[in-house]
């Protein structure tokens, strides 16, 4: 059993050699007897931002000890039902992924079944908590997409821009990390909905995938451009109705510096303060006050409720090609260290998947 171990706690920006893989030998592919969870083959691994959060040791109050303590929806008995682990530099890392089935000693799971969830990063399993595991009845899709567009990311772009920035017809919206797992779905829920929409990403591949793949209206480089606040009223001469701020630092202040009176900001994630010491904080918030903006964070988990209505709608639109999702798919638990750490360099194109076993 190939497993990805966190070689010690990081500070600063993840290296690969922050991680090192282990050959358990000792797995046998049979639950104990009197186990209630399951023992699950990993076929898909997500790699996500957040699981940065986890993986520093905290040492006394911390912004990110709130992260961990959060709970997860149960997808059985609708009650929540589990915690974000903190990693540990003893057992395999833990993050999302699509597994199936291979022994059960819970219930609502067989042998066959296929689930999304938190699991190990390894190849083989045991998901003492699988109220925390959603089924995957749905497989004439890509089933990697229940890391990204039919999982916890998409969900997130979902709920954080319908629930969250409460969107109108014809309204000026501005994505930051937009071609991303979660980025580059909202952009297209805005299209949708007949908005103006512009994102911002690190490349020139990027710029054009999100101006000729996903519909945006248009696109910059923030690499490219020595002034946010000038780049973003070139794009928002009137300013912006709402903000989906995946990035935060700079990018936010330049942000609340274009916001129109009474404009909404969704806090999804601060990608560029996740490696800081000292996170930069926001300097423009004042501004916010004078323009009377409604600035929210959300964390997707407490959406979970409503998965299955998410589910429902994203499929056909899926199905009807209404909608299209790009994936950066590395192979083999060996190439994990590496895409984690790209997360963070921008190397990812699309969501960030890992193929352990294909089904
Ligand atoms: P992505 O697939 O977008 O990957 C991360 C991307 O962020 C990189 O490819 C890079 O793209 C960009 N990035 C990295 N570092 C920086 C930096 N210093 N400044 C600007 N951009 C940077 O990730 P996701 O779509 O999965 O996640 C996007 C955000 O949403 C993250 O902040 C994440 O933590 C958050 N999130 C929050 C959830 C919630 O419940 N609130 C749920 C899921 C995600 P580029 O080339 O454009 O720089």
């Amino acid at each position: 059993n190939k497993q990805v171990i966190l070689k010690n706690y990081i500070t600063g920006y993840p290296k690969e050699s922050d991680f090192y893989i282990k050959t358990d030998a000792t797995i046998t592919l049979k639950l104990p007897q009197d186990s209630y969870g399951v023992l699950v083959k990993n076929l898909y691994l997500s790699c996500d931002p957040y699981m940065r959060h986890l993986m520093q040791e905290i040492k006394g109050p911390s912004v990110f000890s709130s992260y961990s303590a959060c709970s997860v929806y149960s997808s059985v008995s609708g009650t929540l039902a589990y915690q974000v682990p903190r990693q540990s530099l003893a057992k395999p890392i833990t993050g999302h992924g699509v597994a199936e089935v291979l022994d059960s000693g819970h219930p609502e799971f067989k042998k066959g079944d296929l689930v999304w969830g938190i699991t190990g990063f390894e190849e083989y399993s045991i998901i003492t908590t699988p109220e925390s595991l959603f089924k995957i009845e749905h497989t004439d899709v890509p089933l990697s997409y229940y890391t990204g567009i039919l999982g916890m990311p998409g969900f997130a772009a979902y709920a954080g821009f319908f629930e969250v920035c409460a969107p109108k017809k014809g309204e000026r919206v501005f994505i930051s990390a937009a071609s991303g797992a979660v980025g580059q779905l909202v952009g297209q829920f805005a299209k949708w909905m007949g908005c103006y929409v512009v994102g911002s990403v690190g490349s020139k591949e990027k710029v054009d995938m999100l101006k000729n793949k996903f519909g945006f209206d248009d696109a910059f480089n923030y690499k490219e451009e020595p002034d946010l606040d000038v780049a973003l009223k070139r794009y928002f001469p009137e300013g912006i109705d709402i903000n989906f701020e995946n990035v935060g630092g700079k990018m936010l202040d330049a942000v609340i510096l274009n916001m129109r009176n009474h404009g909404r900001i969704a806090l999804c994630g601060l990608i560029s303060q996740y490696n800081l010491d000292k996170p930069q904080g926001v300097n423009n918030f004042m501004v916010a006050i004078y323009k009377r903006l409604r600035i929210q964070g959300f964390l997707i988990f407490d959406y979970y409720p409503g998965y299955s209505k998410y589910l429902d709608v994203v499929l056909s639109y899926i199905r009807d090609g209404k909608i299209v999702y790009v994936e950066d798919i590395a192979e083999g638990i060996e190439s994990i260290p590496k895409a984690l750490v790209g997360l963070f360099e921008g190397r990812n194109v699309g969501k960030q998947v890992v193929v352990v076993a294909r089904e």
